[in-house]
């Protein structure tokens, strides 16, 4: 597949298991990072993609980096933060973090993004939501506001953008092995499995592999889709 495809958040995890697989597949990759510059450039060396330091809340950062990338035409908003806890207990701070985070990144890369895509009548947006934005997750009020946001926004730009050739669609995984799950203990996974139709939880290229089919043809008829990468644990 020969396009430009920018992942943000996409030094480790679920981005970097996308920036290898659409690397393999021909694509010039743009990983955005925030503050994993070693990983980040040890990840471009084995790609052979580009790196750009940005924090996808910040408007200056984001247009920089679109700026220096060029046109992108597969933009991947896999930027995210988790936090647990209280609602109760939920400071404001923590609160815009988050929504700033998953919303406002997205909203500051998509605009940067449209311009290009618009002139050539045609681009991919995909957005990467959770399960917990479709079902609501006990202690992650915020988390699951901010992933249903995402499913929101990918909703009303797939009717607005649909007739400029944009498809934009969310991915929405369940439980999937990185880092942002390394704080669960050894029981919570095996209750978790156990409750999975599948029997398994996830790994960052279950997730890789559904972006890359909604990024070329296999997406070509689809837009404003929410799809759920999850082992059968949301049916
Ligand atoms: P991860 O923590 O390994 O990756 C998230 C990445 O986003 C990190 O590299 C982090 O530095 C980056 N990031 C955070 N804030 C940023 C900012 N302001 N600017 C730029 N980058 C920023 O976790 P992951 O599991 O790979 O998560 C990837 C995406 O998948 C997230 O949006 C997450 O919410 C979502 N997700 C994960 C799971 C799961 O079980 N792991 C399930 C559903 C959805």
């Amino acid at each position: 597949m020969n396009k430009t495809v920018l992942i943000t958040g996409a030094s480790r995890g679920i981005g970097a298991a996308a920036a290898r697989l659409f690397a393999k597949e021909g694509c010039h990759v743009i990983i955005n990072y925030r503050k994993s510059k070693a990983e980040a450039e040890k990840l471009a060396a084995e790609t052979g993609a580009e790196i750009f330091c940005a924090d996808v809340r910040d408007r200056s950062q984001v247009d920089a980096m679109f700026s220096a990338c060029g046109g992108v035409d597969i933009l991947i908003n896999n930027a995210g933060i988790s936090r647990f806890g209280l609602f109760s207990d939920l400071t404001s701070a923590e609160w815009h973090e988050m929504l700033d985070t998953t919303l406002t990144g997205a909203y500051h890369c998509i605009q940067a993004a449209l311009p290009h895509m618009i002139h050539q009548k045609d681009g991919r947006i995909l957005n990467i939501s959770s399960i917990w934005g479709i079902t609501g997750a006990s202690c992650e009020a915020a988390y699951s506001t901010a992933k249903a946001g995402l499913i929101g926004m990918t909703r009303a730009l797939a009717k607005e953008l649909g007739p400029s050739g944009i498809r934009v669609n969310c991915v929405a995984p369940g439980v999937i092995d990185t880092d942002m799950n390394a704080h669960l203990t050894k029981e919570t996974l095996a209750s978790l499995q156990e409750e999975t139709p599948l029997g398994t939880i996830g790994t960052p290229e279950d997730v890789a592999r559904l972006l890359l089919f909604l990024a070329g043809r296999g997406g070509d008829f689809i837009t404003g889709q929410v799809i759920s990468p999850n082992g059968g644990f949301v049916i």
